[in-house]
């Protein structure tokens, strides 16, 4: 599960070369903040599990 101000990481960076992103809505889609340019994303929770490297 995620939870809000969690940070993740993608395997894949963002076009900014970020590859942080902080989780700022959760749900059946979870809304992410990236850290280098601050746009936000919006996937669904079994796609995020895909693309990030790790959960804690
Ligand atoms: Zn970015």
């Amino acid at each position: 599960m995620y939870v809000i101000d969690q940070i993740v990481e993608t395997k894949k960076p963002h076009v900014c070369g970020s590859s942080s992103w902080k989780v700022i809505r959760t749900g059946a889609s979870i809304k992410l903040e990236c850290q280098g340019c601050k746009r936000v994303i919006m996937l669904d929770s079994f796609e995020l599990d895909k693309r990030i490297k790790k959960s804690k």
